[in-house]
């Protein structure tokens, strides 16, 4: 089996070489090959164990390495580097503790053991200093080991500024040392006296301690930034019970395949995608939608791996499992979104890759100048050693990582899932928002309100209107089809889609279209204008054969419940918002009312959409077109930043650059609120990584030093420097509480779920003659669990059941009641 891993700081040969080495070591691995450039490595090996094997020898060589390309599950566990820091910071502070105690204990009077104290006991005193600072140069001395060598390499890094920092004031005592041993024996006191008073022992154990604890803390928040990735993961349980040969097992999700029974008892997490084949049940799909209300799942719906059975008993069907389900999807994208670069990262980028080298110079040119303006060879060491531990590469590097992993993640609990920081960035610079109008703004599944027929009867319209348009799958087409479900359909050949306007095909020899006004005067039609119907927002599809009119059917979509308020929402963040339609001014015009959108571009064809869009960049807007993906294609590539809606359960939105989980255009105004809150925290961080900089080098390198006297103890500065990457990262962890000002109302969210849940079931009923009948086959149907509402179509011979039923159940009560059940 082959298994691929991303390895970090390789820089040459030598690196690939002993990378290799040590991977083809771990028995079970047949071979291993380093991409250099690639910054990977390939390994063929029998069995999946060894990975984490091959992990921690990697690690041990010095080098960086995960799995790549791999199920997020089975990734290798985290890294566990935190309780051996905590070690190293305890172990560290107790010495430091004693050697502050020796070193600083006489300026507030505290006793001093009589064998350390006065001139005398200097180099007892120094001796005492020297064998506290070695244990915690020791169990810090990773940083000298990383430090030095990415110097030698040179590239160096922050280590090493923190190794050339210590080190030197650690050299500087130790030199310091043998000039007062040789004092001693040669009688010159006040160099021993001078000494002991300017020695920085404590510094150099009090920095290592110090950029440890910062570490700490900083490694601590930044696994924080990572919850959302694993709370996701938590939610796929690690065993399913599935019914084979008829036995119940319970399996390693793993072994789950396509094609299986699942069995999910009440309070059980969904493990796989699949349908219902059985049962109902409340279900919890708040955890890939943002949509707190649960929803009720029958037979027949489909159910997403990762949402919760509250309640009830169900039995499915296996359709996606593994890395195929939706939530594997999210979690896939979630993860690249929060490890890509926002553009806003470049300049951080740019500077902190600059960043050591400059800051070494300086330190260089500090100590210069000190010592050229006749301050002590030991000032001028103090000051330059200041300014390599004060300043904080860190901090700049991560100021946006952090901001966009912990956004994204933040983002994904609200439904809107982000395919790229780009897309993250972007969006919180828009100023039009595009929103396309069937299937987006309104529900997409409009119904057929009046047949207006002209030259023939109604069922004849309908009945050439169905047979044309039973190959469309516009969502006018299955309204029409819908309308005609219990006429006969004729045969059309020459079927054709006329994108934008309509259809056209052969029914008996006879050339017939259907469509919209525009289609109508292409082939020399005259058709009313029903100004009654477009005013109300409906749309009048009208048909005709090459010489004649025949009629019009009118169709009418409805808003979904919470368009109005999103529509708000985007005004109230002064966002302009234009709907897009291809159909006609007049019932655009009509829904715009509705929705409160005054702008309304209507009679596009589908191909001119990607124009509009392309013309208003022009004007100099950014715009962000929302579309539901299926032929807004070339218009959402066109846009700035791209949104689609998906429907909870199926993000196969492939154009977008952001999916909204929860089919509300909600998400919307969330979604720039969450760019606007992430942008503003990447901008504070860089704003706080730069002034930290820009003015702690100087006060390190002690420019108040001659006015004001002020100078710095390279203490102060490993403090201020390990605390100034922990602020940037806290500061990104307050996006993980962001609030957004979008909300629905109780009532609005009952009804969007309400709204989902209602179905109706269409039966052939043999043997109703008369009202008589119609209302006792009404009401038996009524009567059935769980339906609302129930109509018969004598002429039909139809009953529409309006209400998440049982279909048996229904049939059963139609049966009961006398009449018969045509299939
Ligand atoms: P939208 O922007 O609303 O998705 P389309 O571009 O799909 O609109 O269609 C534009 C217009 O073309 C519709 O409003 C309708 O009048 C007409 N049309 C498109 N397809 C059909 C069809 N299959 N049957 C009848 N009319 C159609
Ligand atoms: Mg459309």
């Amino acid at each position: 089996m082959q298994l691929k891993f991303n390895v970090t700081g390789m820089t040459c040969a030598a690196c690939s070489a002993r990378v290799e080495k040590v991977a083809t070591q771990i028995p079970g691995v047949e071979k291993a090959e380093v991409n250099l450039l690639a910054g990977t490595m390939s390994v063929n090996a029998n069995e999946r164990t060894v990975i984490p094997q091959i992990l921690a020898a990697i690690e041990k060589a010095g080098y960086g390495a995960t799995v790549m390309g791999d199920t997020p599950v089975n990734r290798a566990p985290a890294d566990n580097s935190l309780p051996e820091m905590k070690r190293r910071i305890i172990y560290s502070a107790i010495f430091l503790v004693v050697l502050m105690y020796f070193t600083m204990g006489h300026m507030i009077h505290l006793p001093m053991p009589g064998w350390y104290h006065g001139d005398e006991n200097a180099l007892v005193a120094v001796l005492v200093q020297l064998f506290l600072t070695l244990p915690v140069l020791y169990w810090n001395r990773a940083y000298y080991r990383k430090g030095i060598r990415s110097l030698l390499h040179r590239s160096p890094n922050m280590d090493s500024l923190i190794a050339v920092g210590s080190g030197a004031a650690f050299v500087y005592g130790v030199v310091a040392l043998f000039r007062m041993a040789y004092a001693m024996g040669n009688n010159q006191m006040d160099v021993v006296v001078y000494y002991s008073q300017n020695l920085y022992f404590e510094s150099a154990a009090m920095i290592l301690t110090l950029v440890t604890l910062g570490k700490y803390l900083e490694t601590r928040a930044k696994k924080k930034t990572g919850d959302a990735i694993s709370r996701l993961m938590d939610l796929n349980p690690k065993t399913a019970t599935v019914r084979r040969n008829d036995i119940n097992i319970e399996l390693p999700i793993e072994q789950v395949v396509v094609g299986d029974t699942v069995i999910i008892r009440a309070g059980g997490r969904i493990p796989v995608d699949g349908t219902i084949l059985s049962g109902r049940a409340t279900v919890d799909q708040s955890a890939l939608t943002g949509e707190s209300i649960p929803v009720e799942k029958s037979v027949g719906d489909s159910i997403a791996a990762g949402t919760t059975n509250l309640e009830g008993y169900l039995e499915m069907c296996a359709d996606r499992v593994g890395e195929d389900t939706t939530l594997f999807q999210i979690i896939r994208m979630v993860e690249e979104a929060g490890g890509s670069k926002a553009p806003i990262a470049r300049l951080a980028d740019k500077i902190a890759g600059i960043f050591v080298p400059v800051v070494m110079t300086i330190a260089a040119i500090t100590f210069f100048v000190w010592l050229f303006s006749e301050q002590s060879l030991e000032f001028a060491l103090n000051m330059a050693i200041s300014v390599l531990v004060i300043s904080c590469p860190c901090a700049l590097g991560l100021a946006t990582p952090v901001a966009i992993m912990v956004g994204t993640g933040r983002a994904a609990g609200m439904g809107v899932l982000f395919r790229n920081a780009e897309a993250l960035e972007n969006l919180h610079k828009i100023d039009t928002v595009v929103l396309d109008k069937t299937g987006t703004l309104t529900k997409g599944q409009p119904e057929v309100t009046d047949v207006i027929p002209a030259a023939v009867t109604e069922t004849e319209l309908l009945m050439i209107a169905a047979s044309l348009e039973e190959k469309s799958e516009h969502p006018f087409a299955t309204a029409i089809i819908n309308k005609a479900i219990s006429l006969p359909k004729k045969k059309v050949s020459d079927f054709q889609v006329l994108p934008g306007r309509g259809v056209r095909g052969i029914i008996d020899g006879t050339e017939y279209l259907g469509g919209n006004r525009r289609l109508m005067e292409e082939i020399g039609i005259s058709v009313p204008d029903f100004h009654q119907l477009t005013e109300k927002g409906k749309t009048p599809l009208y048909f005709a054969s090459r010489q004649a009119y025949l009629g019009a059917i009118a169709a009418a979509d409805v808003l979904k419940t919470d368009s109005v308020s999103a529509v708000q929402a985007m005004h109230r963040l002064n966002l302009d918002v234009i709907m897009l339609t291809g159909d006609n001014a007049a019932t655009g015009g009509a829904i715009g009312d509705i929705a409160g959108i005054s702008n309304i571009i209507s009679d596009v064809l589908p191909g001119d959409k990607a124009g509009v869009i392309s013309d208003l960049q022009k004007l100099g807007h950014r715009v962000l077109m929302v579309g539901d993906g299926i032929n807004d294609a070339p218009a959402l590539a066109t846009a700035d930043v791209s949104m689609a809606i998906g429907n909870g359960t199926d993000i196969a939105v492939e154009s977008a650059d952001v999916v909204l989980m929860n089919n509300s255009l909600c998400g919307v105004a969330q979604a720039v609120e969450l760019s606007k809150a992430t942008i503003r925290n990447i901008k504070q961080n860089l704003f706080w990584a730069f002034f930290y900089n820009s003015l702690g080098i100087p006060i390190a390198a002690g420019i108040l030093y001659p006015g004001l006297g002020i100078a710095l103890s390279p203490m102060i500065g490993a403090a201020a420097m390990s605390m100034s990457s922990v602020f940037v990262v806290t500061n990104a962890l307050r996006l993980r509480w962001f609030r957004t000002k979008t909300r629905l109302k109780a009532s609005q969210k009952a009804e969007i779920i309400k709204e989902k849940r209602t179905m109706t079931t269409v039966i052939n009923v043999e043997g109703m003659m008369c009202p008589h009948c119609k209302a006792r086959v009404e009401s038996v149907c009524k009567e059935v669990p769980g339906a609302t509402d129930a109509v018969v179509n004598l002429q039909a011979k139809t009953v529409t059941v309006t209400g998440d039923v049982d279909l048996n159940t229904v049939k059963k009560a139609i049966l009961d009641a006398g009449y018969e059940i045509v299939e």
